[in-house]
């Protein structure tokens, strides 16, 4: 047992998908992935406390009113699979502060689940390995186990098979997330993955990362969700055009959209497109987030 009010709190970062490929359809309707995952120095924070025995297990506390705080909170799932699992019988309460936005391909809620499993496992000493949580987090989600991992990592199968690579080159990062929420089921229900003309290289990305060659990862970057979500929100091609035309080596979405994310060699030049992009946006309100940031 956990000295009541014991509180611990841990840093849940947001990714971006430096490539993403689908590689077909399978017959299950599931789609089969060849992706590069990157985390960001965006993040949640989340305190676990310890409560004492009796009084409600799991209260989910938010900053984010348009969040659920029940059971269809990951946090909420992630936390009650470990204690069921190992009859954990004192409370405990999470407070979310949420920063990385929402349905916007950053895979927030699954880092936020990741971050739950390590949490409990550290807080209640329950001894799992990092391979074991991963096992666990992918019945929350397909981006749970790369959540549980972090850092650089190709993903493949749904996104459950990681394998981890060397650091990505150092660099600046702008992130822009319009204000629309995309839903991943629509986009991948969209794509025709089978007819799709172009894949992105994610061989010669991983080469290019372990040559740590910032220009050669950005002439590589490509993401064939952009053929479904571009379309349908033309913003995000005007944002990342923005970016490159503001200092940005490259520019692209991220996951499923429609954050979009420029890539920077030096933080001023990040900036000055923050600032650009900052501008726009006091005419145009169309930007729920506008962050600068690093690779982590
Ligand atoms: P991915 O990149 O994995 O597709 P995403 O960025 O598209 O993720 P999330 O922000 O992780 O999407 O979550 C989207 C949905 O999950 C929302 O509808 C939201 O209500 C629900 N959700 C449940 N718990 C959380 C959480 N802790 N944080 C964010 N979303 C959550």
């Amino acid at each position: 047992m956990v000295k009541e009010k014991t509180a611990m709190s841990f840093k849940a970062p947001g990714k971006i998908n430096l490539t993403l490929d689908v590689v077909r359809r399978r017959d299950d309707g599931y789609h089969e992935v060849k992706m590069i995952m990157q985390t960001v120095d965006l993040h949640d924070v989340i305190t676990l406390t310890a409560l004492e025995p009796g009084i409600e297990r799991i209260v989910v506390e938010t900053d984010n009113d348009t969040l659920p705080t029940d059971e269809n909170n990951l946090v909420y799932k992630a936390a009650k699979l470990l204690m069921d699992e190992f009859h954990i019988n004192q409370g405990i309460r999470i407070t979310l502060e949420k920063n990385i936005p929402i349905a916007a391909g950053m895979a927030g809620g699954s880092s936020d689940a990741a971050t739950v499993l390590c949490g409990i496992n550290e807080m209640f000493g329950l001894g799992l390995s990092k391979e074991e949580l991963m096992e666990r987090g992918v019945t929350i989600g397909a981006d749970v186990p790369y959540c549980v991992m972090g850092k650089t990592a190709l993903a493949e199968g749904i996104g459950e098979k990681l394998t981890s690579l060397k650091d990505a080159p150092r660099c600046f990062v702008l992130l822009a997330k319009p204000d629309i929420d995309v839903s991943t089921k629509f986009v991948y229900e969209n794509l025709h993955a089978n007819e799709l003309k172009y894949h992105p290289d994610v061989d010669k990305m991983i080469e290019r990362i372990e040559a740590d060659d910032l220009d050669g990862v950005c002439q590589v970057m490509g993401n064939v969700l952009e053929t479904v979500t571009i379309p349908a929100y033309p913003v995000i091609e005007e944002i990342k055009n923005i970016m490159k035309e503001n200092g940005a080596v490259n520019a692209m979405m991220s996951g499923s959209g429609p954050t979009v994310f420029g890539i920077y060699d030096s933080r001023e030049k990040a900036e000055a497109a923050y600032r650009v992009l900052e501008d726009r946006n006091k005419r145009t309100k169309d930007l729920a987030k506008l962050v600068v940031t690093t690779l982590v």
